[in-house]
């Protein structure tokens, strides 16, 4: 089958790979019909790159249709339609009982100290095949793999994978419908439906901050009010006067690091290295602010008592937690990978007559082998390009 493979730092090509075969009873083989290109994959794309190997199968975000079952799956059969979360849980363990799909501790690799195991995340998360390939070996397919129905389009559903239920556990962890207001810092896939789903939820004032004009125009034709990074002097400012001079009730991280050196990373820099306060300069001075320019922005938007809620993902050795700005600010900080299975019945409500705009999220649909100029696209967010999605099917 043809699958896309990491081969290098920023460098991703198709390859003819072995079809994927079960190997376990709890295992299920999916046909992928269409699977999408998201910000974590930017992160192994660049910044972590140190962690993969050529050849690794990326890709974590997977529709299609069911090809084989293991004798243990028998909530599936052949020729269901499928969204496959991007976690992969078991259901019955001490953490999936909880609610905490992405602890699940049937998965896990504990040498590897990380969560539950992740499709396409390679030896940072259980070494599994990711879904940007034609075909997907599915692990615990008797708990995953949520059937839809068979008709519509696969974004009506797709997103059910990852970016869907990682914005509302995002809005949920930042405190929910218990906020007045609430700021969404970044307006990529996950930020945008961040912002949407605060404002189904009835949330009063969604701010949205970005600096990429089209996700700013396409977060405001959802009711959020918005800031360009590129033009508010101060957005910590900015913020404080909408929310009658305290800052917002929740805010949510959906940037997580950016990666070096990026156009996107140097306007960052450009802009969020004047913020006033000491923090920030001293953040600026010794740490380098680019890796680090949201969440210290995110830490200084709620108001006191408020919450933070990250969504993106930080990691490697470069990010020491502002521990004194955190405890002086008495915040409450909730993160993590999103506990997919928990949230997809809820959300399947909302799917249905697309309030949440679904089927127009992604800006392009492309061809499996157009992988290479896809990635690229989307890390420069170039051409309009706010999501792609990758068709195997061709
Ligand atoms: P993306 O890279 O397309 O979006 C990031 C957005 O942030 C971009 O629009 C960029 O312009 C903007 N940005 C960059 N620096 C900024 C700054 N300082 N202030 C404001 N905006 C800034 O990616 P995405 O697909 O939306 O993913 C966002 C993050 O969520 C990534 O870190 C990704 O790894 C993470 N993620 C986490 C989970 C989870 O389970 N927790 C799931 C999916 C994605
Ligand atoms: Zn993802
Ligand atoms: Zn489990």
């Amino acid at each position: 089958m043809k699958a896309v493979t990491w081969q290098g730092k920023n460098k991703v090509e198709v390859r003819e790979v072995p079809d994927p075969q079960l190997q376990e009873p709890t295992d299920a083989v999916v046909r992928v019909t269409s699977t999408a290109i998201c910000g974590s994959d930017l992160h192994l794309y660049g910044p972590l790159a140190a962690y993969l190997d050529k050849g690794d199968i990326l890709g974590h975000e997977a529709i299609g249709i069911v090809e084989q079952v293991g004798a243990e799956v028998t909530n599936l059969k052949v020729g269901d339609r499928v969204v496959v979360p991007f976690n992969i849980s078991c259901g019955h363990c001490w953490m999936c009982r909880r609610g905490l799909q992405s602890q699940c501790e049937t998965t896990q690799v504990v040498e590897q100290e990380c969560g539950a195991a992740l499709f396409g995340y390679t030896r940072l998360y259980g070494s599994v095949p990711g879904g940007q390939a034609e075909l997907l070996r599915v692990p615990q397919a008797q708990y995953g793999p949520v059937v839809v129905p068979a008709e519509g389009p696969d974004e009506r559903y797709l997103y059910l994978s990852d970016i869907l239920p990682t914005a509302w556990q995002g809005v949920h962890y930042a405190g929910g419908r218990e906020c007045a207001s609430l700021v969404v810092v970044g307006l990529g896939p996950v930020g945008q439906l961040a912002a949407r789903c605060a404002r189904v939820q009835g949330i009063e004032r969604v701010i949205g901050i970005d600096l990429v004009p089209e996700r700013l125009a396409a977060a405001r034709a959802y009711g959020v009010e918005v800031l360009d990074l590129r033009e508010v002097d101060d957005p910590v400012t900015a913020v404080r006067d909408l929310t009658d001079g305290r800052g917002a009730d929740g805010v949510v991280d959906a940037v997580g690091m950016e990666a070096h050196g990026s156009p996107v990373a140097e306007r960052v820099i450009r802009a969020v290295s004047s913020l006033p306060g000491p923090l920030a300069r001293f953040a600026n001075e010794t740490m380098g602010i680019d890796r680090l320019a949201a969440l210290h922005l995110a830490l200084r938007l709620p108001r006191r008592g408020g919450t933070v809620s990250l969504s993106g993902v930080y990691g490697g050795a470069l990010d020491p937690m502002p521990m004194m700005q955190l405890f002086d600010r008495q915040l409450t900080l909730r993160m993590g990978q999103a506990n997919v299975r928990r949230w997809t019945d809820e959300l399947m409500g909302l799917v249905g007559d697309d309030r949440l705009g679904l089927e127009q999220l992604a800006t392009h649909r492309l061809p499996l082998e157009s992988a290479p100029e896809a990635y690229e696209m989307f890390q420069e967010k170039r051409d309009g390009c706010l999501k792609v999605v990758l068709d195997p099917t061709g």
